[in-house]
């Protein structure tokens, strides 16, 4: 059949097989079902041209990679369904680079023998930070988990109750800390943890004081908890491993741009905090890791732990991570790492963006634009409570609806992801780069057509 033998142009036989064979199965279902509805079958029977044609669908659809790029409007900056950061140019350019031939990975050039991975991050690390010593792993979660194996297992890790989260559905506090071996003991309430509640509880079986970042939540109210500096003093009065996993943790003074000012990893060290823990792609920026600093002798147990290992940075990520350190070295991470740059945004560069966008969908009459002021969220376990003003592109639908339209653009390429609120298609600014306006545009006219 010509139809067929066009699909050859593009796709290799064998894919073009498989697919003729589970389209066939397919309609064999529906003629079962009697499900006659189906558009491959008209009142003279079986339809080649539509067949054929569906059968193409069914090979672009599988030719599709599952991961591709989506152009977020939801205006969470850190969206951890939407891959968290987006990288710096610089970070990118190193991916790139390192992934595209051999690297000095593991190589030392003064003796040509073997040399760490860790080596130029952890430089950068204490530099950025002021910690004596610097490490990487996977992500955070493994970066806490290894920290408590090789630090409290199997003696006790002492944590407020107010601080036993759970984060991203998956990583929950009390399962890391069983699955590192060692005890956890809780104290004090859900709002309030004071230092003699910290006192009471050590006993000769602790090895670590934990504090942990509320990261997704927020407690009004009667609340009290211990500050890092005086858990400090009874770490050290006796002989205890001050740990605390800052989850997000930022190395950029978010004061500078007029946020309220988050602990950064700098102030915790400070405070006096022995080991710290932060993710790579939330605030800081960059791909995903779990940066660990603090004591030199600390952070000697974990690099000489065999989890280490299993819980090792790749190549690619180790890269992206060196250019995006660099940046915060350097006094640029306002003006180049993406995350920060898109907090920083004034409502009036949003307002202009929104401008642009609704001149772009102005001539596709189905389509109903205001630009409306809104509020978003940095996300990803980042700065709770704090709301961002912006600017929104809000769309009605006059035929098509607003679910179905939402749902034609989340099936595009690049899928764009907006929310719906009250009947309406919201596309917030604040995530949104002048670069994609055009193919948000193009987007609504495919998914209008
Ligand atoms: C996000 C977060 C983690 C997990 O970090 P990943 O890099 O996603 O593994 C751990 N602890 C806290 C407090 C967090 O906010």
């Amino acid at each position: 059949m010509p139809a067929a033998r066009a699909l050859a142009a593009i796709h290799a036989r064998a894919a073009i097989r498989r697919a003729v064979r589970e389209e066939l199965a397919e309609l064999r279902r529906r003629i079962l079902d009697q499900d006659f509805a189906s558009n491959l079958l008209d009142v003279a029977g079986f339809a080649p041209q539509r067949f054929f044609s569906a059968v193409l669908s069914r090979l672009e659809r599988q030719n599709r990679h599952a991961l591709q790029p989506a152009i977020n409007a939801t205006g969470i900056i850190i969206h951890t369904n939407l891959g968290r950061a987006p990288l710096a140019d610089v970070a990118l350019r190193a991916l790139a680079e390192i992934g595209g031939g051999y690297s000095t990975l593991e190589f030392d050039f003064a003796s040509g023998g073997r040399g760490s991975r860790y080596r130029a991050v952890e430089e950068l690390l204490c530099e950025v930070t002021g910690a004596e010593a610097g490490l990487v792993a996977n992500n955070n979660a493994a970066a806490v988990l290894l920290a408590l194996t090789a630090l409290a297992a199997p003696g006790e890790v002492v944590i407020s109750r107010g601080e036993l989260v759970e984060i991203g559905g998956s990583f929950r506090l009390p399962d890391i800390i069983m699955q590192s071996g060692a005890r956890l003991v809780e104290v004090g309430t859900t709002n309030k943890t004071r230092l003699a509640d910290y006192e009471d509880a050590a006993t000769a079986e602790t090895r670590v004081l934990l504090k942990v970042h509320q990261s997704n939540f927020h407690i009004v109210g009667f609340t009290e908890a211990t500050p890092v500096a005086a858990l400090s003093q009874l770490a050290k009065a006796r002989g205890l491993t001050l740990f605390e996993d800052l989850g997000s943790g930022s190395l950029f003074d978010l004061r500078q741009i007029g946020l309220p000012g988050e602990r950064t990893v700098t102030d915790s060290l400070r405070s006096g905090a022995d080991l710290v823990t932060f993710s790579g792609d939330k605030l800081l920026g960059g791909p995903q890791a779990g940066l660990i600093v603090g004591r030199r002798d600390l952070i000697a147990r974990l690099r000489r732990h065999p989890l280490l290992r299993a819980l090792r940075i790749d190549k690619l990520s180790l890269a992206a991570l060196e250019a995006t350190l660099r940046l915060y070295r350097d006094g640029d991470a306002l003006l180049k790492v993406p995350v920060i740059r898109m907090l920083a945004q004034t409502e009036a560069e949003l307002n202009r963006r929104a401008g642009r966008l609704r001149r772009r969908l102005a001539m596709l009459p189905e389509l109903d634009l205001r630009i409306e002021r809104g509020t978003t969220y940095a996300g990803g376990g980042a700065l709770p409570g704090v709301s961002l003003p912006t600017r929104l592109v809000s769309i009605g639908a006059r035929d098509i609806g607003v679910e179905s339209l939402a749902a034609k653009l989340r099936d595009g390429r690049p899928p764009v992801i907006g929310r719906i609120a009250q009947n309406r298609l919201l596309l917030d600014m604040r995530t949104l780069a002048d670069h994609e306006l055009a193919a948000v545009a193009a987007a609504f006219r495919g998914a209008l057509t």
